[in-house]
Parts: structure tokens; C-alpha cells; sequence
């Protein structure tokens, strides 16, 4: 079942709005996207075939400044989960406040079936498409699912083409090479981190913890589950389960993940049939070491668990047997009403995408503002003001929950809304 993502961000939008009694005017605008555009795509195949793909650029909303969100090459992109996840970046933006509205691009195609030259040909296809919509003070793509700093670069270097000279701007998320900002891969992980962190050291249950005595099942290895599963394990804590979308390691000790992060081959997948407990350097099978499904990684006993993949994922079906006590999102809509209703009446707490996984675009901002200005930041700069921007973000919204009594996903809500219901008021 594949369950309307829109139709879930717009649930919980309203209850915020209900909450928080946003002016039903405002509301009404934020339930459409501003722009929608669907291209054909044209590619020429290595062996001279051709195929015929679909791509879209949902601009949902721009009341806080140019449009920002991220592009995917998923099979299962369409029109509809393009246009929510362009509503969750207006969203995400704006509830850690950023001077961006919200955007998100796709294209219907199973990137990891194509080869290098394939990939190119249809990044640059895609932006000779959709170059009229986009640039740095229009509308700023960036990597998401199966999209990388490599594809920024052919990206950027389109859009350069057919502009006539360089603009960096135009895109975030590139080879540091090209103006990218070193950081801005790990950011969005990093960002996690920042949140679980300010999280659990505000909890009565776990601020006394040490980071070894809390268990940590990651779901999905590409550039934010492997990230924030090797952040979180160089940190002390105890990471035993991990899994991409075909299967999951589990070792009840914890474990290695710099060993698992090694072993991954070279589409990305972790280590099949072998474990790397915590300790045990050497790759060897280990009698202890279990090979889990997707599914039961979720149902994992854990105190953390931290969806990295795709949406819908925590559904009313398997709510009730999540054993984790808390849920970081760190994909985009992994949880769904239903599964989220569950889980907060069984005192689950979930620490929503839109605030755990700002890091990324928080990261693009940087590179963005770096761009504009021929300015490069240092590391430390970097993660410092990532840091800053995160932190103030989750204590506002801390605020905001215990202001309205209600869960973190609303409060989230409510500080989005409120800014983004300010400045279409002021804009008229
Ligand atoms: N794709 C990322 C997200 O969903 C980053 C977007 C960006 O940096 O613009 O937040």
C-alpha cells in the first residue's frame, strides 16, 4: 500500500493550523503547490536505444524566498509524491528559518540500473528541461534519493552552458571542487545527531545515560543512514542494527559500523551473511550476528530508531509492535498519521523529518550563501553555525510543544506555519 504522502503532510498541517488558529486564508494557499512542471525526457541509451522518461520540479511555495529542495531518481517518483515532498521542504524551511520557500524535483527512472554516461546524459537532459524555472534567485535543486555531488556537478554545469558562465549558485550539494561546501554531505546526518542529542540530554528518561547504553537501529545505508549510523557509533553508542532496501545486520552487542561502512560494495550495499560486531575487528561469521528483514528492523528492541529511507515506512499495520521509545526521521514522511497516533498514545516520541533531517538543506544554505558572495567558509564555521542553527531550531520548537501540549511533529508544524502565515500576510 502505497499511502498518499500529500494527503498525510496535509493531516498533519491541519491539526497545527486547528492548533495554533492560522488565519484559514493562509491555510488555503499552503494546501496547493505554487508550480508544477512534468518534462519529457528523451534518453539515449549506451547501446543506441531509447528510452522515454518522466521528470517533474514541484515549486510548492516561495512567501520566504526562492524556491530549494532536492531532486530524486526513484522508479516510484510521480506528480503527487513530487508535490509532497516539495510541501515538506516549505515546511522544513521554514520551520528552521531559512530565507527559502519549498520545492522538490523527481524523475521516474531506476538510476542504479544506468550506467555513468546514461546518468549524465539524463541529469543534463533534465535541467536543459526545466532551465527556465530554476536558478540561484529563482529556484535552487540539490542531491536527494539516488542523486549525488557528481550529479550537481553535471547539473551545475548544464545550467552553466546554457546561462553562458559559470553559476555555482545555481545548485547545492557539489564536488567541493566546484564550490561545494566540505560538510554538506555529512550535514544532513550531522543535523540528526544535533537533534537526538538536544533530545535525549532534555529527557528525563535518558540524560543520566551514557551514549554506550542506548541501542540504535538505522534503517537505509545510502548517504544519510551510513552517515548518521557512523556519527552515531564514533560517538559511543551502541548501533546494532542496519539494513538497505534488501537486508538488515543485526548484532546485539553493536556493531562496527566503520568495518560495515568498508565492506559495502560498490552500488552501495552493506555486507551480506557477515557481521561486524563491536570489537571483533577481523571479518568473520559470528554465531551471534542476525540477519533481519527490513521489517523487523523496524519492530527492532531499541531505545532509537531512525528511519534513513523512504516514506511510509511506520504505518498502522506495524505501529504497534515499534519497541524503540525514540523515533528520529531522518527520510522524508516515514511515519504516517495512523502509525503516528499509534505510537504517541504508547508514549513513543517521534522527532519529525521536517526538524531531523534540516541539516542537509541547512548545509545547502551555506554553500548557496558561500556561492553568491565568492566566499568559502572553514569546517569549523560550518559545523558550527549547522550546530547553532540547529539547536535554536529544536528549542523553539521545544517551546512551541510545551506551549500547546502536543507532540513534536505539531509544534514543528505550528513554527513553520507561523512564519510562513506571517510572510504571505506581510507580502499581501
Ligand atoms: N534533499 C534534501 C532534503 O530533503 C536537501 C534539500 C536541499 O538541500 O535543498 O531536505
Amino acid at each position: 500500500m502505497n499511502q498518499s504522502l500529500f494527503k498525510n503532510t496535509l493531516t498533519y498541517l491541519n491539526k497545527a493550523a486547528d492548533l495554533a488558529k492560522i488565519d484559514p486564508h493562509v491555510f488555503s494557499v499552503l494546501q496547493h503547490p505554487k508550480r508544477s512542471v512534468e518534462v519529457t525526457l528523451p534518453l539515449r541509451m549506451d547501446d543506441g536505444s531509447q528510452q522515454i522518461l518522466t521528470g517533474w520540479r514541484v515549486q510548492y511555495n516561495d512567501a520566504l524566498g526562492p524556491f530549494k529542495g532536492g531532486i530524486r531518481f526513484h522508479p516510484n517518483a510521480s506528480l503527487e509524491e513530487v508535490t509532497a515532498l516539495s510541501a515538506l521542504m516549505t515546511w522544513k524551511n521554514a520551520a528552521v528559518g531559512l530565507p527559502y520557500g519549498g520545492a522538490k524535483g523527481g524523475v521516474a527512472v531506476d538510476a542504479k540500473k544506468l550506467s555513468t554516461h546514461e546518468l549524465e546524459r539524463l541529469s543534463r537532459r533534465y535541467v536543459d528541461a526545466i532551465y527556465p524555472i530554476i536558478g540561484p534567485e529563482k529556484d535552487v535543486p540539490a542531491p536527494d534519493v539516488n542523486t549525488n555531488p557528481q550529479i550537481m556537478a553535471w547539473m551545475m554545469d548544464e545550467f552553466s552552458r546554457l546561462h553562458g558562465y559559470a553559476v555555482p549558485a545555481a545548485f547545492t550539494g557539489k564536488p567541493v571542487e566546484l564550490g561545494g561546501i566540505a560538510g554538506r554531505d555529512t550535514s544532513t546526518s550531522l543535523g540528526g545527531v544535533f537533534v537526538l542529542e538536544w533530545f535525549l540530554e532534555n529527557s528525563k528518561e535518558f540524560k543520566d545515560r551514557l551514549p554506550q547504553d542506548i541501542s540504535v537501529a538505522v534503517q537505509g545505508f545510502g548517504n544519510v543512514g551510513a552517515n548518521i549510523a557512523q556519527i552515531l557509533f564514533n560517538k559511543g553508542y551502541k548501533v546494532v542494527a542496519v539494513s538497505d532496501s534488501e537486508s538488515a545486520l543485526y548484532h546485539k552487542n553493536g556493531l562496527d559500523i566503520n568495518e560495515v561502512i568498508h565492506s559495502q560494495d560498490k552500488k552501495g550495499k552493506i555486507p551480506k551473511n557477515v557481521c561486524y560486531p563491536v570489537k571483533i575487528k577481523e571479518v568473520k561469521n559470528d554465531v551471534d550476528c542476525e540477519t533481519l528483514t527490513n521489517e523487523q528492523l523496524l519492530e527492532a528492541d531499541v531505545d532509537v530508531l531512525i528511519p534513513s529511507a523512504i516514506e511510509n515506512q511506520l504505518t498502522e499495520e506495524n505501529a504497534s509492535k515499534i519497541k524503540a521509545k525514540v523515533i528520529l526521521e531522518m527520510a522524508n514522511g516515514p511515519t504516517t498519521p495512523e502509525a503516528e497516533n499509534t505510537l504517541t498514545k504508547r508514549n513513543i516520541i517521534v522527532l519529525p523529518d521536517i526538524l531531523a533531517n534540516a541539516g542537509g538543506v541547512v548545509g545547502s544554505y551555506f554553500e548557496w550563501v558561500g556561492n553568491l558572495q565568492r566566499y568559502t567558509w572553514s569546517n569549523e564555521e560550518f559545523a558550527e553555525s549547522l550546530k547553532n542553527i540547529m539547536l535554536k531550531a529544536a528549542s523553539e520548537i521545544g517551546k512551541v510543544k510545551e506551549e500547546y501540549k502536543t507532540d513534536f511533529r505539531t509544534a514543528t508544524y505550528i513554527v513553520a506555519l507561523r512564519r510562513l502565515s506571517n510572510a504571505i500576510k506581510l507580502r499581501g
